[in-house]
């Protein structure tokens, strides 16, 4: 699929479906998503690496709607979760434990017991007390854990420093003398299996050249380890794979994949990877109302019923997202603006000094590339019911998450006993 959202009769359209027609419907804000984009970009990838044993595992962060995680549990994915509420979300959508992996720093005693009762493929290791706390729980439940221990490489993926981390000094992950400690620590210990190792070195990545160099250094870490005597079966690349947002020319899933190709393709592991933003950040958009047009003598103030509460990469990250009208038939007519939504913070906006077609107070905008870190990592500052998200395949369109009501977000507040 070229894109998931076109123009057709001048305004814009997910798949078949009119956006208008479903907003009419299920109000604003609204996340809407296409269903086959999901599937042609985990194709994608899964097709580029049909040269190498691989699981790719969708990292369920990114966009967590158990929707979408069986729309790519259908299409063969597997799932790399952050928690034990995640783990819970994928079970629910009915994926294969097996095919799940497990990062993160801070996995509680709870989340390892559930993960290896459930049976998943591995946790990705990140710390000494976090290996021992894995076999203490494996031992205790008569089982065994699963790792991958998460080395850091030590590369510029030349991204953000926010979502940067594969430098030495990133909190995740462990360098390469203290992850060979760990390795032969685990092979000691009888309730653990050390299966692979990971990496993960940032996100919205556009260049192929910090994953070449990254598997390099890895490439001579794999043969020291194994040397150690320990059998890895899996090389995970961690995710990371960058969009185009504005004008990034991101690489290709086949230039990807051909450019490291001969690092990996005789090494006898079983590939495994973990994007996110490349399946579901071009899969959806964020659907908004206007509600004022705000003048000052200096600045235009386009005000929208969307907020940073739904989608905070623009003041977290001062992320660029596209911004258009949902109605194209403007004969070309623009106008500069910020466009922020109602709360109550200075860093409530969604662009600055933006060129968008002329737009009135009443109509419908559009901010792209919210398929990704978008509902996620919405929240409900402001009392702000989360917006309602949808799902589109073809012609037909369905809610796979109602919108919040007030009364959700009040549930469980009381007043002291006092
Ligand atoms: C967030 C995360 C990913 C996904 O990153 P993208 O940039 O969205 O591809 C993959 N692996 C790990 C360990 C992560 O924390």
């Amino acid at each position: 699929m070229e894109s998931a959202f076109q123009v057709k009769n001048n305004e814009y359209h997910c798949e078949n479906v009119s956006v208008k027609e479903i907003v009419q419907k299920v109000g604003t804000p609204a996340f809407i998503y296409s269903q086959n984009y999901f599937v042609d970009r985990f194709k994608e990838l899964d097709e580029a690496f049909s040269y190498v044993p691989h699981l790719i595992c969708y990292s369920v962060k990114t966009n967590s709607n158990i929707a979408v995680c069986k729309t790519l549990s259908d299409a063969g994915s597997g799932f790399d979760i952050v928690s034990g509420g995640e783990l819970q979300r994928v079970l629910k959508a009915g994926v294969d434990p097996q095919k799940v992996v497990f990062a993160g720093v801070g996995k509680t005693e709870d989340e390892i017991e559930l993960a290896i009762n459930t049976g998943i493929l591995f946790f990705t290791v990140e710390s000494e007390p976090e290996l021992r706390l894995i076999a203490q729980v494996a031992e205790r439940l008569g089982k065994k854990g699963p790792v991958a221990i998460r080395v850091n490489p030590d590369v510029d993926p030349q991204t953000h420093k926010y979502i940067t981390t594969g430098k030495a000094e990133s909190k995740f992950g462990l360098d390469i003398d203290r992850a060979k400690q760990l390795f032969n620590e685990a092979k000691g210990l009888s309730s653990i299996d050390v299966v692979g190792i990971q990496m993960h070195i940032g996100s919205q990545i556009t260049k192929t050249s910090p994953y070449v160099d990254a598997i390099k250094k890895m490439l001579v870490w794999i043969e020291d380890i194994r040397t150690q005597g320990i059998d890895l079966k899996y090389f995970d690349i961690g995710g990371g794979l960058g969009i185009v947002y504005e004008e990034e020319q991101p690489a290709t899933a086949a230039e990807f994949a051909e450019a490291i190709r001969p690092l990996i393709e005789d090494l006898g592991l079983t590939l495994m990877m973990e994007p996110g933003r490349f399946i579901a950040g071009n899969a959806g958009v964020l659907v908004s109302k206007v509600i004022y047009i705000k003048e000052n003598p200096t600045k235009k103030f386009v005000i929208v019923d969307a907020a940073m509460n739904d989608l905070i990469r623009p003041s977290l990250y001062e992320a660029y997202h596209e911004i258009t009208t949902v109605d194209q038939n403007k004969n070309g007519s623009e106008m500069v603006a910020d466009i922020v939504g109602p709360i109550c913070e200075t860093g409530d906006f969604f662009a600055k000094a933006r060129s968008i077609p002329v737009v009135e107070e009443g109509e419908l905008i559009l901010v792209k590339s919210a398929g990704a870190y978008g509902f996620t990592m919405a929240s409900n500052y402001n009392t702000r019911p989360r917006a309602v998200e949808v799902l589109v395949n073809g012609d037909k369109y369905s809610v796979i998450k109602e919108r919040e009501n007030v009364d959700q977000l009040i549930a469980g507040e009381k007043f002291p006993e006092w």
